[in-house]
């Protein structure tokens, strides 16, 4: 069976032999005490024990031999460049740092190239059992990594956490066959949507590029579409691709024109709608055409900024530039916005928690109960401006769909509640019940 691949990186002499022994319970990489020796790549598979107490292999470790960016001899280049193809062909990369050495700066230089590749990364602080007070230099922590592990490797203090951590983050737990036969219904549907040119095939080839454990290609409802099934984690995704319909359109008019289309179609099916816009080129007047149907369509959407990569961050910080994007997006104050760059990978692997607190929030009920609870206090921290001269009453209020979430409030009239009130009870319930990405319904009925 294929395993997936962790790539265990970091420069000469900071224990990834001892570590990869430790794990793959071997002697099959050899540990010396003089820096650069471990040359070659060396494979090992890693078991743990399964739910049933059995020995399951999980993943395969690939010692990189040790990343030196110091020389420029043949031999260097040579394990550079090994190490760089193990790093590509991984899925969850490793960073080993020396916390007895403390900080050092091929330590940074390392970090920079496994950020580059876009991948789950975990960084590895070892030899702790050598530092006086058992605290890491804090540089460590400089480094840009989400989730840092502090250990022993000769000891084997704090290793089955890492092991445990590398585990949530291998690309599936199924086999392939089980995820082959998958209920389609378990699917998370998103869709890759926005104006020719702003990345969308650039970010579809990443987010595959990195997840290799495909399903398969399977065609979509169109004929010029192809949906791609894969796992990442432990969710199935149904990616629906509306990149490559450049060829098809002649002028850049007809491009823009059958960006739309497609960006309507694939959002009618989707659970999540990923709108890519361009960081350099900021909002088009395209961009807000496409937003504008996502809120008419009450899909879900997450704001991509991409091309990040190429935006001096001196002039522009973020917090600027999603004021300006939400300014020129109006409909989509809801949608969360994501900066990353489809050609380096930076943040692309964030995109997948986000999607799915997204989707969770397009689809989520919530019981009348609740609603009446909240009802009630909205009405009493600020209760409704007369329509026609009359003070309207609410009742009850109830869900009656989702995606997007739609309720309805039931009244003593028949004309609407003013609009500044449904947005009231609309931000409230956001603030309540944290809808993110998605567009709520609120309508109102007279009692019967
Ligand atoms: P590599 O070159 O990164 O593969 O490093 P090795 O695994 O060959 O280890 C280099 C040296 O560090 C060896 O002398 C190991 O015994 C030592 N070493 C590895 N892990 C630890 C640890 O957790 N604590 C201490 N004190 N020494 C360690
Ligand atoms: P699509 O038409 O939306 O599918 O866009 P493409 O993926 O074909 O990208 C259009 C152009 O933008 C290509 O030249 C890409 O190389 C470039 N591009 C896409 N994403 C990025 C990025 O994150 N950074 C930079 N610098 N260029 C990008």
């Amino acid at each position: 069976m294929k395993l997936p691949i962790v790539a265990l990186c970091g420069r000469p002499n900071v224990g990834k032999s001892t570590l990869f022994n430790r794990l793959t319970r071997s002697r099959a990489a050899l540990v010396h005490d003089l820096p650069g020796m471990t040359r070659d790549r060396s494979y090992g598979r890693v078991t743990c024990l399964d739910e049933a107490g059995e020995a399951e292999e999980v993943f395969q470790l690939v010692d990189t031999g040790g990343l030196d960016f110091g020389g420029d001899d043949i031999i260097t280049r040579g394990i550079t460049r090994i190490a760089e193809g193990a790093m590509e062909e991984a899925h969850v990369l490793l960073l080993m740092v020396d916390a007895h050495d403390g900080w050092n700066p091929v330590d940074a230089e390392i970090a920079a190239r496994i950020r580059a590749k876009g991948k789950p990364a975990i960084l590895v602080v070892n030899k702790i059992d050598g530092v006086r007070g058992g605290s890491p230099d804090g540089a460590f922590y400089e480094l840009g990594f989400d989730e840092i592990h502090v250990l022993s490797a000769s000891h084997g203090d704090g290793v089955p956490e890492l092991l445990a951590a590398i585990r949530a983050r291998l690309p599936f737990h199924r086999t392939p066959e089980e995820a082959e036969a998958h209920d389609p219904a378990e699917e998370l549907r998103f869709a890759v949507i926005g104006r020719p040119n702003v990345g969308k095939s650039s970010l579809v080839n990443k987010l595959l590029g990195y997840e290799r454990s495909l399903v398969s290609d399977v065609a979509g409802t169109t004929r010029d579409t192809v949906d791609t099934v894969f796992q990442a984690e432990d969710r199935i995704y149904r990616l629906i691709d509306t990149a490559g319909i450049r060829r098809k359109g002649k002028t850049t008019e007809g491009a823009e024109k059958l960006s739309i289309l497609k960006a309507k179609q694939a959002m009618a099916r989707a659970d999540v709608s990923l709108l890519l816009v361009d960081a350099v080129e900021g909002i088009t007047h395209q961009d807000a055409v496409i937003a504008g149907y996502a809120h008419e369509a009450g899909a879900a959407v997450i704001i991509v900024v991409n091309k990040w990569d190429l935006v001096a961050k001196d002039t522009y910080t973020s917090l600027a530039m999603e004021d300006r994007i939400r300014q020129d997006l109006g409909f989509l104050q809801h949608a969360p916005m994501i900066f990353l760059s489809a050609m380096t990978g930076q943040r692309v692997t964030k995109l997948f928690p986000l999607i799915h607190d997204v989707a969770e929030a397009h689809a989520r009920r919530v019981p009348t109960g609740r609603l009446n609870a909240f009802l009630r206090d909205a009405v009493a921290a600020f209760s409704p401006p007369a329509v026609d001269g009359k003070l309207p009453k609410l009742y009850f209020m109830t869900q009656v769909g989702t995606r997007p979430p739609s309720f309805v409030v039931i009244t003593n009239t028949d004309r609407e509640l003013h609009f500044s009130y449904l947005r009231y009870l609309e931000n409230r319930l956001r603030e309540q019940f944290g809808y993110r990405g998605t567009p709520i319904r609120i309508a109102c009925r007279r009692r019967g």
